[in-house]
C-alpha cells in the first residue's frame, strides 16, 4: 500500500478531516477508520465510500484495527475529549494524555514507523507526549499547532483589506491556545507592512477574535471541525506530496524541550526544519511565556 492513512478518533474533527480529504486531489490511496465503537467507524467507512462516485480521489475507506498503522505513512491522532462550554484546551490535559498513552502504544506495537500528526488538545502537550511515548524521531511528529488559527487570522486581514488569503503574510505563533500570539512586526501583504493597511486598533481587535474564534464557535455550535480538517488534508498533502512548504506546525523544540508553533518547513520527512522569525524584543518575550505555559502544563502532568 503506497500512501495509507490511519485516523484514530473519529468524532467531529476525524470526520471533518476525512470528509475534506475526499473532496481534494490528494495522494491518499487508503483511509482506515479506528474509534473505540467498531459499529460506528463501519457506518462511517460505508457513508464515506459512497462518496467515491463523485470525489475527484479513489480513496478507499475502511474501519479498521490497530495492525493497520504497520504500513501506514501518517497516522492522525482526533481521539479523545474536546472543549465543553467554558473550558479552556488546558483544561482537557489530564483526560487526554491517560487515552494517548494507551493509543500510542497500540500504534507502536503494530510497527508503524511512519508520521504522527496529532490534532487532540491541548496540542501542544499531546504532540509532545506523541513523541515522547513512540520515540520516534522529533522530525517524524507534527501537531497541527497554529496553523488553524493562522488560517482564521489571514481570513479576517484579508476580509478587512479585501486582499485573497492566499496573498497574507501573516503567522499565529506559540501555543495553540491562550497564550497564542500574532508577531505583527513580520507581516506583509505584498511585500507591505501591515501598518500600511490595518491601525494598531485593527490589528488588536483581529487578534483578540482569532484567540476567541473556538470559544464563540464552541458557543454557537458545541463543537470546531471544518477548519481543522482542512488544516489537517493541507499538512497530509505537504508530507505525501513532499511540498516543502510552510506552516506553522507544532513540532518540538529541543533547546526549550517543548513541542510549539513557530513557521516550519513540511515535507515528506515530516518537519524539515523550523524558520528562524527575527522577532521585537516584545515578541520575544511573548513567546517565552508561551514556551512557559506548555512547559509548566507538561511538568504539571508528573
Ligand atoms: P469528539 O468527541 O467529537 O470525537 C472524539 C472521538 O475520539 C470520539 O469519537 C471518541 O469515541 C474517540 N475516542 C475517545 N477515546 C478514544 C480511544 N481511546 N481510542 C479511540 N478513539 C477514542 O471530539 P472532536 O470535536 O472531534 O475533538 C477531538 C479533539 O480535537 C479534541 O481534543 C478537540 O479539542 C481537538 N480539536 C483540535 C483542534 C485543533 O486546532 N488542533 C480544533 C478542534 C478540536
Amino acid at each position: 500500500m503506497k500512501n495509507k492513512i490511519v485516523l484514530v478518533g473519529c468524532g467531529n474533527v476525524g470526520m471533518a478531516y476525512s470528509y475534506a480529504l475526499l473532496n481534494q486531489k490528494t495522494y491518499v490511496d487508503k483511509l482506515v477508520l479506528i474509534d473505540l465503537d467498531k459499529e460506528y467507524t463501519e457506518g462511517q467507512a460505508m457513508d464515506l465510500n459512497h462518496c467515491l462516485s463523485y470525489s475527484p480521489s479513489k480513496i478507499e475507506v475502511i474501519s479498521g484495527h490497530y495492525s493497520d498503522c504497520k504500513d501506514a505513512k501518517i497516522v492522525v491522532l482526533a481521539a479523545g475529549a474536546n472543549q465543553a462550554l467554558g473550558e479552556t484546551r488546558m483544561d482537557l490535559i489530564n483526560k487526554n494524555s491517560f487515552i494517548f498513552k494507551s493509543i500510542v502504544d497500540e500504534v507502536m506495537k503494530s510497527g508503524f514507523d511512519g508520521i504522527f500528526l496529532v490534532a487532540t488538545n491541548p496540542l501542544d502537550v499531546m504532540t509532545y507526549l506523541t513523541l515522547k511515548y513512540s520515540k520516534l524521531p522529533p522530525n517524524r511528529i507534527i501537531g497541527s499547532g497554529t496553523t488553524l488559527d493562522t488560517s482564521r487570522l489571514r481570513y479576517m486581514i484579508s476580509t478587512k483589506v479585501n486582499v485573497s488569503p492566499e496573498d497574507i503574510d501573516a503567522f499565529v505563533i506559540g501555543e495553540h491556545g491562550d497564550s497564542e500570539f500574532v508577531p505583527w512586526s513580520t507581516v506583509s501583504i505584498g511585500l507591505s507592512k501591515i501598518h500600511n493597511f490595518l491601525s494598531y486598533e485593527d490589528q488588536k481587535k483581529i487578534e483578540d477574535d482569532v484567540k476567541n474564534s473556538a470559544y464563540e464557535i464552541i458557543k454557537k455550535k458545541g463543537a470546531t471541525c471544518y477548519g481543522i480538517g482542512m488544516c489537517l488534508v493541507k499538512i497530509t498533502n505537504a508530507i505525501l506530496e513532499d511540498k516543502k512548504i510552510i506552516l506553522p506546525v507544532s513540532s518540538y523544540d529541543k533547546k526549550n524541550d517543548v513541542c510549539i508553533s513557530t513557521p516550519a518547513i513540511v515535507c515528506s520527512q515530516g518537519v524539515k526544519e523550523k524558520i528562524f522569525i527575527p522577532l521585537t524584543l516584545d515578541e520575544e518575550a511573548k513567546l517565552t511565556k508561551s514556551i512557559n505555559t506548555i512547559k509548566d502544563a507538561i511538568k504539571s502532568l508528573d
